[in-house]
């Protein structure tokens, strides 16, 4: 089988170290806050050359966190179409309005076009989703954003150690959303966030929303939550932190395999990498109209795909009521197309190679 992911095979690489690491935390108790998680914010902030990192609950509560620290509410928040669910979310729930933007048809990202006609007086904020570990195109974003007086919130949950021109993503707008779920390029053993951001004055915001509204103990001083890193998942992850660029650069020749080895196929339309990126690979999708027999195909040869995203998010049920499934967004037609094929640092080049034999046999045997 030729997995999407393979976590049993990621932590017998580094058991030792994680096996240590849980227990130095059981061993001191020091499962809330504490010097497990301290470590850990430290050290990814100064990997995505942030001056602040504050960890949280989850990627969809920094979200949430970061559009409330901004003092962002009752306003129109343009939100990608074709992206994860969790901005969607964070915009109802924190008293906003979603108006959904069309992606780049090369790269996927947020349209810089669309952004524009979308903007109105009731627009406050644009989140930037870095999607698949591909960053937006964020100087022309920048500029929109400042002509109208809008925030940005990059949402970096797919892209950890991703660069906009030489520069990492995160703190390119107001502030950078970063989500641990096992799944991502740098994933927990289970939930896990962090905001990351240059200003001061809203890292200390976002600490104390996640916090029950206080720095120090019983000093609440505005309406919080609760939503924390824990101990044992900041020490894991100060742990695969340490192995992060290694296996971004196994990704980064495991998609230049892929382009290499796939350029010839007419039928597929493979990732396009812009110039200003640098591309971290979390996903690798491509396009072609034959999608679900192919993923059938690759399947019934023990090769797992996944989709990335099955369905626009204005065609989702709770948010049909904005009726902008109906508009002629690329978004809401290329979801019928999108397939992602395996890659991760669990995968050899002879494994990638089984899966673009297969790709090759099944469209000689649609053309044919
Ligand atoms: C995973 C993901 C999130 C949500 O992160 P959680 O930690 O699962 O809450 C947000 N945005 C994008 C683009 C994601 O891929």
């Amino acid at each position: 089988m030729i997995h999407s992911l393979d976590l049993p095979k990621q932590y017998s690489m580094i058991q030792d170290e994680i096996d240590r690491a849980i227990s130095s935390v059981i061993r001191d108790s020091a499962f809330i806050k504490g010097k497990y998680v301290q470590s850990f914010e430290e050290h990814f902030a100064s990997y995505q050359n942030a001056d602040y990192c504050v960890s949280v609950g989850n990627g969809t509560d920094g979200l949430e966190i970061a559009i409330e620290s901004l003092g962002i509410v009752d306003s129109d928040i343009i939100v990608p179409a074709n992206s994860f669910v969790a901005a969607a979310e964070a915009v109802i729930r924190t008293g906003n309005q979603i108006v959904f933007c069309d992606c780049d048809p090369n790269n996927y990202t947020i349209s810089i076009e669309d952004v524009k006609r979308r903007i109105s007086p009731q627009t406050k904020a644009i989140i930037a989703v870095h999607l698949y570990g591909h960053s937006c195109d964020m100087d022309p974003l920048l500029s929109v954003a400042e002509e109208y007086g809008l925030k940005i919130i990059e949402d970096c949950a797919q892209a950890h150690g991703s660069e906009y021109k030489g520069q990492k993503v995160g703190t390119l707008g107001a502030a950078g959303i970063f989500s641990f779920f096992p799944g991502k390029n740098l994933g927990a053993y289970g939930d896990g966030g962090a905001i990351t951001t240059n200003d001061k004055e809203l890292a200390v915001k976002c600490r104390m929303l996640a916090n029950h509204g206080r720095l120090n103990k019983y000093d609440h001083q505005i309406v919080g939550r609760n939503s924390r890193l824990d101990g044992l998942q900041a020490a894991i992850l100060d742990v695969k932190l340490k192995y992060l660029e290694d296996w971004t650069t196994t990704r980064k020749e495991l998609a230049t395999y892929y382009h290499k080895h796939l350029e010839h196929c007419e039928q597929v339309i493979l990732p396009k990498q812009e110039a200003w990126t640098r591309h971290v690979y979390h996903l690798f999708v491509i396009r072609t109209l034959n999608r679900d027999h192919l993923q059938q195909y690759l399947k019934r040869n023990q090769v797992q795909t996944g989709i990335h995203y099955p369905i626009a998010l204005p065609k989702l049920p709770p948010y049909q009521y904005t009726e902008q499934s109906e508009e002629p967004m690329i978004a809401n037609q290329i979801d019928q197309t999108f397939l992602s094929l395996p890659i991760g640092e669990h995968l050899s080049f002879s494994q990638l190679d089984t899966v673009i034999s297969l790709i090759d046999q099944f469209l000689q045997n649609v053309s044919n």
